[in-house]
């Protein structure tokens, strides 16, 4: 991996074999010169761990807000969203391996100012770090947001939540909103499907929410892998006790890919998981299948359509100045202007 243009690593640290430590995500991984991290895009060099993933975009495209999946802020609007490269897992199921296993980074590196430039030029109010896992990233995450904000509009983090508390907390102060993907509630999922830990996902969740963030919560059911009944329920469990009932959850199905070739999810796994969650949350959300269930917004209170979806055709009929244009209720969608 070519290293000519990378930026120093943060979170980096000598240690006294002259190895390099790695602090940013809980792998903690120990490189000497000319190792690469399990992300892929932190390399150890004469000079210094560096972020050799810094500037390399691997896509941009303009998408709806719904398709991070957030549909509880700003629905309807568009986002700038930008991918990377590299992953701190190592899921067997990924959707987007060609970028986040990639052994090589292509194309030239842009800065920071550049990509915002071109972000904001687009007419987009907000920009999703996303398609990869951004937080290996951290550093020109961090620096795009920081333009961003200064700019006066908005950032947002599609991510797998695996980071350390000290680079969170840098991070999470200029983040508006976040879809973080809890896999599994099980610690041995994590281990054996994603080369993760589930731990430190839920410690971030609720340090994102301690921040002031918008979180929503995504969860790809796998069959015979995730979607035992009893484990579904004790996601919607821990979402309701650790980030608040009102937390919009968005039950997705998975297709093959990657190294998976089990079949897709059979959309009454996900109609059934959708029972189950609904007990516990006041927002539960289907993704990937065809099904009219699951994808407007209704009012908890008098079951008023707040926001209304066919696709990526969304309207808001039902919310004024943000409460229910029927009974009242102050709403749990944010609309607020920026
Ligand atoms: S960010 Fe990358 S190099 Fe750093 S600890 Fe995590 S996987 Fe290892």
């Amino acid at each position: 991996m070519s290293t000519r243009y990378a930026h120093p690593a943060e979170y980096a640290f000598k240690r006294a074999d002259g190895r390099w430590e790695c602090r940013l995500c809980p792998h903690h991984c120990v490189l000497r010169e000319g190792q690469v991290g399990i992300c892929h895009v932190r390399v150890a060099t004469a000079g210094g761990l560096v972020a050799a993933g810094y500037g390399h975009i691997s896509s941009s495209h303009i998408d709806p807000m719904e398709k991070k999946p957030l549909y509880h802020f700003h629905p309807g609007e568009p986002i700038f969203s930008l991918g990377g490269w590299g992953c701190n897992f190592g899921c067997a199921f990924c959707q987007n391996w060609t970028i986040s296993q990639a052994a090589e980074l292509r194309g030239v590196p842009s800065t920071a100012a550049d990509i915002v430039k071109s972000a904001l030029g687009s007419g987009c109010r907000w920009v999703a770090y996303t398609y990869n896992e951004p937080l290996v990233g951290f550093e020109f995450v961090r620096d795009c947001s920081r333009l961003v904000r200064e700019a006066g509009a908005g950032n947002v983090l599609v991510t797998n939540g695996f980071v350390e508390e000290a680079p969170a907390a840098e991070l999470l102060p200029l983040t508006d909103a976040l879809n973080v993907d809890i896999k599994s509630m099980d610690e041995s999922f994590y281990r054996r499907q994603c080369r993760g830990r589930l731990a430190p996902v839920l410690r971030f969740c609720r340090q994102a929410v301690a921040a002031g963030c918008h979180v929503e919560i995504t969860n790809l059911i796998i069959p015979a892998l995730n979607d035992a009944p009893g484990q579904i329920e004790q996601l919607a469990v821990w979402i309701r006790d650790n980030l608040g009932a009102a937390t919009p959850l968005h039950l997705s199905a998975y297709h093959p890919d990657y190294k998976s070739s089990a079949e897709a999810t059979p959309p009454e796994i996900l109609l059934q998981a959708h029972d189950i969650c609904r007990r516990h949350l006041a927002y539960v959300y289907l993704g990937n299948i065809r099904t009219t269930r699951g994808q407007d917004t209704i009012c908890p209170g008098c079951g008023h359509t707040w926001v209304s979806r066919r696709g990526y055709e969304v309207t808001v009929p039902g919310l004024r100045d943000g409460v229910c244009a029927k009974c009242g209720r102050k709403s749990d969608v944010v609309t607020r202007s920026r």
